[in-house]
C-alpha cells in the first residue's frame, strides 16, 4: 500500500506521517466539491504541493484499504468497498468512523484539502460539528462545475497507477511511456468504479446530493463556485481567484 508520506490519512489508527510538514505561512482548510472525474482529484494535488496543505481524499483511503488482505477486513470496510464497486456511496456512518478516527489530520498544522468528503448534508453537518468542537474554521468550500457530457468524456480517458494510484489522462496529461506509471512504474488501468455501469450510478447519485450541499455550503458563505472547464493550469489559476490569491 502506497501512502506517498500520508500515512496518518491512508492508514489511520496509530499511524503517524514520516515527514512532519513545516507550518505554512498561511495553512489552508479547504473542502473541495465536484462531480467524479471534474479533475477535483487534480486541483486538490496542485493546492497540496504548492499551497501546503495534505490532500485528504477519502476515497483513496477505500482504494488503498481494497489492497488489505480479505482477513484483514472488518465487514463494513467489506460492505464499502461493495458499494464503490457498484458506484454507490458509501454509508455515512461508516465514513464518518473513518474520518473520526484520523481526526489529527484536520487539526494538522499543515492544513487539509478535503477531496471527496463530505458527499451528503449529513457528513457535512457531522464535519461542521468535529470542525466546532475541534475550534478549526474553514477558509473555503471549493465546487468545481462542468458539464455533465464532459465530465463523462474525461472519465473515459482517465488512467489510474495500480500501485501508486496516481492519475493520468490519455489526452490531457499522458504518462511518457503508455500504460506506465511516470511515478513508480506501475501498470496503469481504469478504476473499477470508472467502468460504466457503475460511472452511471456515480453521476447519477452526484446529481441527486450536489444541490443540498452546496445549499449547505452557501448558506454558510463559504461556497466558492470554479469552472472546471480547461487544463489543469487554467483551473488552478481559477482556484487562486476563488481563495482570494490571483494577482
Ligand atoms: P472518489 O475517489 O472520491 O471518487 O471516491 C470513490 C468512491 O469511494 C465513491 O464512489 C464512493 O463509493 C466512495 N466514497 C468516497 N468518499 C465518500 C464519501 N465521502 N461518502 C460516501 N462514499 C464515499
Amino acid at each position: 500500500m502506497v501512502s506517498s508520506g500520508r500515512d496518518a490519512w491512508i492508514k489511520g489508527r496509530d499511524a503517524s506521517c514520516p515527514i512532519r510538514p513545516a507550518p505554512p505561512a498561511r495553512p489552508w482548510r479547504l473542502v473541495l466539491l465536484g462531480a467524479p472525474g471534474v479533475g477535483k482529484g487534480m486541483q486538490a494535488e496542485l493546492i497540496a504541493a504548492r499551497l501546503g496543505p495534505c490532500r485528504l481524499s477519502t476515497g483513496e483511503v477505500f482504494r488503498s484499504a481494497s489492497q488489505l488482505e480479505p482477513c484483514d477486513r472488518t465487514p463494513a470496510l467489506e460492505a464499502a468497498l461493495e458499494s464503490m464497486r457498484r458506484g454507490e456511496l458509501v454509508r455515512d456512518a461508516t465514513v464518518l468512523a473513518l474520518l473520526r478516527e484520523r481526526v489529527a489530520c484536520l487539526r494538522c498544522h499543515g492544513g487539509f484539502v478535503l477531496d471527496g468528503f463530505p458527499r451528503t448534508v449529513g457528513q457535512a453537518e457531522a464535519l461542521d460539528e468535529i470542525l466546532r468542537f475541534e475550534r478549526i474554521r474553514l477558509d473555503g468550500v471549493l465546487s468545481y462545475e462542468m458539464p455533465i457530457a464532459a465530465v463523462v468524456q474525461r472519465l473515459a480517458g482517465r488512467r489510474v497507477c495500480a500501485s501508486c494510484q496516481a492519475v493520468f489522462h490519455v489526452e490531457a496529461a499522458p504518462a511518457r511511456t503508455e500504460g506506465r506509471c511516470d511515478r513508480c512504474g506501475g501498470e496503469l488501468g481504469l478504476r473499477e468504479d470508472d467502468l460504466p455501469a457503475a460511472l452511471r450510478v456515480r453521476l447519477l447519485t452526484y446529481e441527486r446530493t450536489v444541490a443540498p450541499l452546496t445549499r449547505h455550503y452557501a448558506g454558510r458563505g463559504l461556497l466558492r463556485p470554479v469552472s472546471a472547464v480547461g487544463s489543469p493550469e487554467e483551473v488552478y489559476g481559477r482556484t487562486l481567484t476563488a481563495l482570494g490569491l490571483a494577482g
